[in-house]
């Protein structure tokens, strides 16, 4: 392998020790614990083992964590009013509601209940109006994970053809937002890519630095990459179970072949993961800064 690994764990280890010593100060200054209520509904394994990531997290870095657990056939109009409760509450700075959510609830209608400013995980549309202007109050955590992860591996964005594969709202379409603002970290020139796209290849070859977001396993292709290219693999696919009964994780790049070519790329996992948790703490911080 020629490309050099850009390690997400170990930069969201370094961000994690920055989070620290400002949580440390807040409570020491001003006796303000950081608060954050993630909320579960329904028993998902994947959104179990994420939720509690972040409140392992967050209960590391000594926040005021809860976990809140809701069963699958909750009521939208509970739901709606658990939102309105910790928009109340003092001590909760952050509300994040694990997605997806089940098919009876409305997620949107959930998203616009929430506080804009307890909106950590950056979906209330407010917040993605900030960003659109250019006067962000929370970046959605896993595209603000890949901007710090260009910015602390070095990688110049200014000028450079940014190519982002998937055009979700929660990746695709906030991190080409992000990357185009006139902004520190950013001033890219940014194409986005789809499944309606024609002939793809001619559009990630040119590409300084290729985000892929398609959730689809080898979706990028050694021979669609550019020589020297830096390559940011958000993508997760299960492709089975280890032995120990552990998900078995692969991006949505065709890693060692593209290694080959790029001069940087993210590990999955170990790459963007850590970041989108780091990043929900810095977010909620900062919250807790601001109100
Ligand atoms: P999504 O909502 O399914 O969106 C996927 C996007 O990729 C869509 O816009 C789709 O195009 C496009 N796409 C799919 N296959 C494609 C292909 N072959 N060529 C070009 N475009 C293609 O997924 P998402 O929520 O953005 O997540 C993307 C991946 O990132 C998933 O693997 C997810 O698990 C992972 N993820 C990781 C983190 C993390 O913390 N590491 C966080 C969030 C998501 P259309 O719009 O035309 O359908």
């Amino acid at each position: 392998m020629s490309a050099a690994l850009i390690k997400g764990k170990e930069i969201a280890a370094e961000i994690q020790v920055e989070i620290k010593k400002e949580v440390d100060q807040l409570i020491a200054e001003k006796g303000v614990t950081p608060g954050l209520v993630t909320i579960l509904v329904g028993a998902d394994p994947a959104s179990q083992s994420y939720v509690s990531a972040k409140q392992k997290t967050a209960h590391d870095l000594g926040y005021h964590s809860i976990q809140d657990n809701q069963p699958t056939d909750i009521a939208e109009t509970d739901l709606l009013s658990l939102i309105d409760k910790y928009n109340k509450d003092e001590q909760i700075h952050g509300i994040l509601v694990q997605l997806p959510l089940p098919k009876h609830i409305d997620e949107n209608k959930i998203l616009y209940a929430m506080d804009p400013d307890k909106d950590v995980d950056g979906f209330h549309p407010v917040n993605v109006g900030r960003l659109m202007i250019g006067e962000p109050k929370f970046l959605p955590c896993t595209p603000y994970g890949v901007q710090e992860m260009l910015i602390r591996s070095g990688t110049e964005t200014e000028g450079a053809e940014v190519v982002v594969v998937g055009r979700s709202n929660i990746v695709g379409k906030p991190i080409a937002n992000m990357l185009l603002q006139k902004a520190a970290g950013a001033n890219a020139t940014v194409t986005i890519c789809h499944t309606r796209t024609k002939d793809m290849t001619t559009h990630t070859k040119r590409a300084d630095i290729l985000i892929v977001a398609a959730g689809v396993a080898k979706a990028v292709t050694a021979d669609m990459v550019k020589s020297g290219a830096v390559v940011i693999d958000v993508g997760v696919n299960e492709i089975g179970k280890t032995s120990e009964g552990k998900r078995k994780l692969v991006g949505d790049v065709d890693f060692e072949p593209v290694a080959e070519v790029a001069s940087a790329i993210t590990p999955v996992p170990g790459g963007v993961g850590p970041m989108t948790i780091t990043m929900l703490m810095l977010n909620t911080l900062n919250a807790a800064k601001a109100q």
